[in-house]
């Protein structure tokens, strides 16, 4: 499925391209030192601006696990989570745990900041070298998980740069919707 319904927070996996999503804020899988990178944090950079770059350099490192948010710059979206995903290194480091955090990390800085909608990418899957099925698993459990508790958020969606990947996302919603219905 595409779409779901937790509390009364709309749940959408979508194909695209994220730096075009004009929701409160965007994702960015970022690195510890927030810098601009390439795959989507190159992307949004670029799309955004120097104001973005010249933020992440005021607030630093930032942990694997944890988030940081600055303005959207010149992108449709208002403001930029910067999200540090888990380097993927077999799977018994600690990444399904990390993962999540960052995740978490995001929803809850969103909810802080009392933003109705966010939009992720698929934090971890592409340089960092997540295996795209059990990341989907770990992305759409943990939003779910925190999407039952209080939060201001009526919109979440996932913004998935491939078809493949998208279908995916859509199988594993598919399951963990049929083993924990919202
Ligand atoms: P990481 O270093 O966390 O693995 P990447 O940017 O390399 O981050 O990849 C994360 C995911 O973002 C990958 O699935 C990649 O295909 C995807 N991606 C790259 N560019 C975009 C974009 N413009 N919009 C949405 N997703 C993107």
């Amino acid at each position: 499925m595409r779409e779901t319904t937790v509390g009364t927070t709309r749940l959408r996996l979508v194909q695209g391209d994220i730096t075009r999503i004009a929701s409160d804020a965007i994702v960015n899988a970022a690195n510890e030192e927030l810098w601009p990178g390439g795959g989507v944090s190159g992307a949004i950079h670029r799309a955004g601006g120097m104001i973005i770059e010249d933020e992440c350099r005021r607030i630093g490192h930032t942990p694997t696990g944890q988030a940081a948010i600055t303005t959207g710059g010149r992108l449709p979206a208002r403001y930029v989570i910067h999200a540090v995903g888990p380097i993927w290194k077999g799977g018994s480091a600690g990444e399904p745990e990390l993962l999540a955090s960052a995740y978490r990390s995001s929803l809850r800085l969103a909810d802080e900041h009392g933003l109705k909608s966010i939009a992720f990418p698929s934090i971890s899957t592409g340089i960092y070298g997540y295996p795209i099925e059990p990341a989907a698993k770990v992305a759409i459990e943990t939003v779910i998980d925190y999407l039952r508790n209080e939060t201001g958020l009526a919109d979440v969606a996932f913004v998935l740069f491939s078809d493949g990947d998208l279908a995916t996302y859509e199988t594993v919603l598919d399951v963990v919707v049929q083993v924990f219905p919202a």
